[in-house]
């Protein structure tokens, strides 16, 4: 069957025709960075506009690269939450509207839980897995048991990588959302040159921080510019490259943790994904890759495009919903706020 997947939680404008044999049949993204560039970050109620004006595009796109017709579709898979509520907004009254006309079932699927099934979408994984979700806003590990059955082991105490990767794109002058532009300078960068912290590294357990990381980033920054009135384009280089090894050796030394904790639950085929738009970076994917080899895990990462902000990932976890007949989020709202691993009946599989 044939499901048209609508995302809108943050600044990209998707839609997407994903079969259920995994097909995906279109997968069409606007970004609106643009946008939101003079004001150095995403502002909500210009993404709120955007996404308006843009999803009735973004659909016909999506069903015209596909070659199918709204009429051929079998269900749609909306963004509920979490994010930006006037964008969740729109796409989920855009959804409602076009499944009233068709008459197929709605599903309500969390942005997270996107995400975190991409890997199933891409490459064979069965349940359960391990799950590294890191993205703009979000960094935790998760044991995803099913479609809609998440533990959290452990995340991020303060802020998200990503989020970490466009703060320090914008203290060095470069676009937004910063992680490609950070990734690219680091490629020219000596990642020795500058000693940056590896915050909670010695406490035991998956929790992680990174804001220390980035006043460190700062500080180094601005003691430069003191001494030499400005960065030169190796100094940037550099500060991106320490910057970004500092992560990604987070990021691998607790997953290394997060996979001793899994293996001790002793599944059949222990295997590690990662996904989520800090998911894209090469760096941060060797390093995972590494450690997972090191503990003799499968390790599985999705190709970039469909790490960041896409629909297809909506329509498959949309999929992956129908599947074991789940309704999805019921009642169909938007939550601004919506953790995985918060499986409140009233509001996620009420089974009515
Ligand atoms: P969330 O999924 O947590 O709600 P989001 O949807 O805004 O947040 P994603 O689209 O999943 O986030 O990821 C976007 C983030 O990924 C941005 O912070 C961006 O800088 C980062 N990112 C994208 N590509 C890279 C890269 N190559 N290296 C590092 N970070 C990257
Ligand atoms: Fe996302």
């Amino acid at each position: 069957s044939l499901v048209l997947g609508i995302e809108s939680s943050c600044d990209d404008t998707a839609a997407a025709v994903v079969a259920s044999d995994r097909r995906i049949l279109s997968s069409v993204v606007a970004d609106q960075s643009r946008l939101h560039a003079a004001f150095g970050g995403v502002v909500p109620e210009i993404a709120a506009r955007a996404h308006t004006e843009k999803l009735d595009h973004a659909v016909e796109a999506a069903l015209a690269e596909a070659g199918v017709a709204l009429a051929e579709i079998d269900a749609i898979a909306v963004t509920a939450g979490p994010g930006l509520i006037g964008g969740v907004l729109s796409g989920v009254m855009l959804a409602r509207g076009l499944a009233t006309g068709t008459g197929v079932p709605l599903v309500g699927v969390n942005h997270l839980a996107g995400h975190a099934l991409t890997p199933r979408l891409t490459d064979d994984l069965a349940f359960p897995y391990l799950m590294l979700l890191v993205s703009g806003g979000h960094c935790q590990f998760l044991i995803v048991n099913g479609p809609d059955d998440f533990a959290r082991l452990g995340g991020t105490i303060d802020d998200a990588p990503g989020e970490a990767f466009d703060k320090t794109a914008r203290a060095l002058g470069l676009p937004q959302p910063g992680g490609p532009h950070v990734e690219r300078e680091a490629a020219q960068g000596d990642p020795k040159r500058f000693d940056f912290p590896r915050p909670l590294l010695g406490r035991p357990g998956c929790d992680m921080s990174f804001s220390g990381l980035k006043t460190a980033l700062m500080r180094e920054r601005d003691r430069i510019v003191a001494e030499k009135s400005g960065l030169t384009r190796q100094d940037r280089a550099d500060l991106c490259a320490g910057f970004q090894a500092a992560v990604a050796e987070v990021l691998a030394q607790k997953a290394a943790r997060a996979i001793d904790a899994y293996l001790a639950t002793s599944p059949s085929a222990p295997a590690i994904a990662v996904a989520g738009g800090v998911a894209a970076n090469g760096a941060i994917r060797a390093a995972l890759e590494t450690v997972s080899r090191d503990k003799g895990v499968a390790f599985t990462a999705p190709p970039l495009p469909l790490c960041t902000d896409n629909a297809a990932m909506i329509a498959w976890a949309g999929i992956e919903l129908l599947a074991i007949g789940h309704p999805g989020m019921d009642p169909l709202v938007a939550r601004p706020r919506w953790p995985l691993d918060d499986s409140r009946p009233a509001i996620l599989g009420s089974g009515k």
